[in-house]
C-alpha cells in the first residue's frame, strides 16, 4: 500500500470521511450520499435521456423475434428476455426474526438470476450491446432494413458477413457469458478475456460455444485493460468496454418500463404516497447504474437506490463518497478485491456511472462474504429460490435502511417516516440459474456452516 492515495496521506481521507477507517477494517458500513438531491436537479449533469431509453427498448423488440427464433427457452415470451418480480414474504420474516424488529412495508425480490440464455443481469446490458452493435454492421451494409423481420438475421449468409468482426470483451465471468454466447450465435468470432476471480464452469461454458477465453492470474481491470489493448490491434474488432459503455447502461435501463409493468400487475403503483426503495448488488456499476437510471426517469424522486458491494470490494463507495470515482480504487486504501462474490469483484468503478449517478444514488453499503453465504442458504430455504453470492448483496437493504441510525436518519430527511409501511423494498437478484447443481450445493453447504458457526448480524 503506498502511503499517499492522490497526494494526500490515508490519515487525510480518513478524517475527512470517518467511515473510511471502517471500511479499510473491513467491516460493513452505510454510506448515504451527501450530494443526493432531487430528480431535476440530479439530472442537470447528465448526458442519457428517456429519448435513448426508448431506442433502446425499440432495437431490443426489433430483435425480438430473432431471439425467439435462435433462443427457443424465450420463445414463449415472444423473444423478450424479463425475469420475473415476486414477493419474499418467507424471508422478510426470516430477516424479521435476524434483526428482532418488524420491517415495516413490501420486499420484492427482481429475479434477474433467472433471466434466460445468460442467467444474470447482463442478459440485459451485455446482450444489448452485441445486438446493437450487430444491428449497426447490418444496417451499414445493407443486410437488413429497420422494417425487417429481423429472423432472417438466422443464417448461415449472415453469419458468415459476421464471422469478419470479432467482439472482445474483459469480465469477472458473467458479462462474458452473456457477450460470448450473443455474439457466437451472430456468427462473430469472440474472445472472451477472464480475471482470475472468474468461475471454471463459466469459462467450459463458453469454449463449448465455441467462444475463446483467455484467463489471467490478476483482477479485472487487467482483464478489461488487455482485452482493450487486443482489440485495438484489429479494425475489424469491437470492444465492449464495461468501464464506459454507454450502451451497456442503456441496455439494463430497459429494466425499468417493464417491472413498472409488472408492479402494476401486482396493483402496485408507486407514487409520492408509496416509494421504491431499490437495492442493487454493484460490480463496476453499468448494470445496478443503468437499472437505477432507468427507475429515476420513470419514478423520479419517488425511488431511491442504493448499491451494495462486498466489503472485500467497495469500489463505487469509496468512489462516490469521495468524488473521485474511477481516479481511485480500493487497493489505494489496502483493501484486497477478492471476495466470493464473483460478480462484484472490482476494485476501481466505472467513472462514467459514478458521474451520471453523482446526485441520483441515495448511497452504496457493504455486506460481508459470510453473511452472503448465510443469505443464500436463507434464501434456499424459506423460498426455494438459488442465488449466486453475489446476488444476495441487495437482500439486506431493507433493513440496513430501516433500522440503522444513518438509515433512518435518511428515511426522515426525506419525509418518510409516516409513509413506512407504503414502501416497496426490491433487492435485486443478479445471477445464480446458471451454476451447476454440484456448485450451488457447495455454496448453500457453506452457507449452513457459517450459520453454524455464528448467526448473521445485520
Ligand atoms: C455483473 C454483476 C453485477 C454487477 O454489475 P456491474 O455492471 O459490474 O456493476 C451484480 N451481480 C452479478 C451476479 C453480476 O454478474
Amino acid at each position: 500500500m503506498s502511503a499517499k492515495v492522490l497526494g494526500k496521506e490515508i490519515s487525510t481521507w480518513i478524517e475527512e470521511y470517518p467511515q473510511l477507517k471502517e471500511m479499510i477494517d473491513l467491516k460493513e458500513v452505510l454510506w448515504i450520499n451527501s450530494n443526493y438531491s432531487d430528480f431535476e436537479e440530479g439530472m442537470k449533469k447528465v448526458s442519457i435521456s428517456q429519448e435513448d431509453v426508448l431506442d433502446a427498448q425499440e432495437r431490443l423488440n426489433r430483435f425480438a423475434p430473432y431471439i425467439a427464433k435462435v433462443f427457443p427457452e424465450t420463445k414463449e415470451d415472444k423473444g423478450i428476455i424479463e425475469s420475473k418480480t415476486v414477493k419474499i414474504n418467507n424471508m422478510k420474516n426470516k430477516l424479521e426474526e435476524i434483526c428482532g424488529k418488524e420491517l415495516l412495508g413490501n420486499l420484492l425480490l427482481k429475479c434477474d438470476s433467472h433471466l434466460k440464455v445468460s442467467g444474470s443481469i447482463k442478459a440485459r446490458g451485455g446482450i444489448y450491446e452485441v445486438l446493437k452493435h450487430a444491428e449497426d454492421l447490418a444496417l451499414e451494409n445493407n443486410i437488413i432494413t429497420l422494417e425487417d423481420n429481423y429472423e432472417k438475421l438466422d443464417s448461415d449468409e449472415i453469419r458468415k458477413f459476421f464471422s469478419k468482426y470479432s467482439v472482445v470483451v474483459g469480465s469477472t465471468g458473467n458479462l462474458g457469458l452473456s457477450i460470448g454466447i450473443m455474439s457466437a450465435k451472430l456468427g462473430f468470432k469472440v474472445t472472451v478475456h477472464m480475471s482470475a476471480d472468474a468461475r471454471q464452469w463459466k469459462k467450459d461454458l463458453l469454449r463449448s460455444r465455441g467462444v475463446e477465453v483467455i484467463e489471467y492470474e490478476s483482477d479485472y481491470s487487467k482483464a478489461v485493460d488487455e482485452g482493450r489493448k487486443q482489440s485495438e490491434l484489429d479494425e475489424n474488432s469491437y470492444f465492449v468496454d464495461d468501464e464506459n459503455s454507454k450502451n451497456l447502461f442503456l441496455g439494463y435501463s430497459v429494466a425499468a418500463s417493464r417491472l413498472d409493468k409488472q408492479l402494476k400487475e401486482m396493483n402496485i403503483n408507486i407514487d409520492d404516497n408509496n416509494p421504491l426503495f431499490v437495492y442493487l448488488p454493484c460490480g463496476v456499476g453499468g448494470g445496478p447504474g443503468g437499472v437505477a437510471f432507468g427507475l429515476k426517469l420513470l419514478y423520479k424522486d419517488n425511488v431511491h437506490f442504493f448499491f451494495a458491494e462486498p466489503t472485500h470490494s467497495p469500489c463505487m463507495t469509496i468512489g462516490s463518497m469521495t468524488g473521485q470515482h474511477d481516479k481511485i480504487s480500493v487497493q489505494d486504501f489496502g483493501i484486497d478485491n477478492i471476495t466470493a462474490a464473483d460478480g462484484l469483484a472490482v476494485g476501481r468503478a466505472s467513472g462514467f456511472v459514478g458521474k451520471t449517478l453523482e446526485n441520483l444514488m441515495s448511497g452504496c453499503y457493504t455486506i460481508t462474504d459470510e453473511n452472503l453465504y448465510r443469505l443464500l442458504a436463507m434464501m434456499a430455504d424459506n423460498e426455494n429460490i438459488f442465488l449466486e453470492p453475489s446476488a444476495l448483496a441487495g437482500l439486506v437493504g431493507i433493513v440496513k435502511i430501516l433500522t440503522s441510525k444513518d438509515g433512518k436518519k435518511y428515511l426522515k430527511d426525506n419525509n418518510l417516516e409516516d409513509k413506512l409501511q407504503n414502501i416497496n423494498h426490491i433487492a435485486w437478484a443478479t445471477g445464480g440459474s446458471m451454476v451447476p447443481k454440484e456448485i450451488m450445493d457447495d455454496y448453500y453447504n457453506k452457507g449452513i456452516k457459517f450459520i453454524k458457526n455464528k448467526h448473521i448480524e445485520i
